[in-house]
């Protein structure tokens, strides 16, 4: 398949008609303009997502790559130039509008694959939300990052203590795509934030050490865990690691959009008036 055909925005309406009749599953990258340290462009989150989204639409057939949504949560991270902060009510809503959208045109599979850490509480209130708008469709997301199967693929490569912004994931990721626009001369370890057993990140789930079990939810402000703009070592990056993580994404999303195509999609009941002894009698069949 071409890539323009790939492409939601490259479509006319009646091939778009046809995409929604023939069941295709719409993935949305969700992203960031943030900075990304000294060697990198403020475009590393969504291209990195856009990038993985266009690698699942290359494996598998049944699915169209949506313009992204280029922008994040951003509050905590505006002490170096460059970062675009929406807020997160307007992005909730700006990301309900486009899942709206696809379904008011028959779409009946979303999926949004998002690129920002910052983005994941805005990423599951927007599925929450579009899904019980919209019974009808069936609402998925997920980190890229965060998929099994990068972890399976980068953990072995991988070098420096741990993975979270202009990495040493995120820059071989990126030097996998776009070596020129990477200047490794610039790249430097930032490991100034203070890790501890329950304040610590991981873009790729990796635990610090045997005391860490999860991390807390918290987000202090980007700045007072680094200095340059990057936590971990992009140093560490190369080509070849970042080609790994991208396969084995997009390995992963493609397998994802079969698994949605497979899903029933089930009207939602209400159980208000109904038997209690029916409910069990269904309950039983339903378990067996
Ligand atoms: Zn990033």
């Amino acid at each position: 398949m071409a890539e323009r055909t790939i492409l939601y925005e490259r479509l006319t309406w009646p091939q778009l008609r046809e995409a929604a009749r023939a069941g295709q599953v719409v993935i949305i990258p969700f992203a960031s303009i943030e900075q990304h340290g000294p060697h990198l462009p403020v475009d590393v989150d969504l291209r990195l997502a856009r990038e993985v989204c266009l690698r699942a639409a290359q494996r598998n057939p049944n699915c169209l790559v949506m313009t992204p949504m280029a922008f994040g949560f951003e509050p905590h991270h505006m002490a170096w130039p460059g970062t675009i902060d929406v807020d997160w009510d307007v992005l909730i809503r700006y990301g309900v509008c486009v899942v709206s959208s696809l379904a008011h045109h028959g779409f009946r599979r979303i999926l949004i694959i998002n690129g920002h850490g910052s983005n994941r509480p805005i990423l599951e209130m927007i599925v929450r939300l579009a899904q019980v708008k919209h019974p009808e469709i069936l609402v998925a997301g997920q980190s890229w990052f965060a998929l099994g199967k990068v972890a399976e693929a980068f953990q072995p490569l991988q070098e420096s203590s741990h993975t979270s912004h202009a990495c040493e994931l995120e820059t071989a990721a990126y030097l996998a795509i776009d070596p020129d626009a990477v200047d490794m001369s610039q790249a430097v370890a930032d490991y100034s934030f203070r890790r501890s057993p329950h304040f610590w990140a991981d873009l790729t789930g990796k635990r610090p050490d045997a005391d860490s079990t999860v991390p807390l939810i918290a987000m202090e402000y980007f700045a007072t865990g680094s200095s340059t703009g990057v936590r971990g070592d992009p140093s560490k990056a190369t080509a070849e690691k970042g080609q790994a993580a991208l396969e084995a994404a997009a390995d992963e999303v493609a397998a994802i959009v079969e698994e949605m195509r497979a899903r029933a999609i089930l009207p939602p009941p209400d159980h208000h008036d109904a038997d209690v002894e029916a409910l069990k009698r269904q309950a039983a069949a339903r378990s067996a």
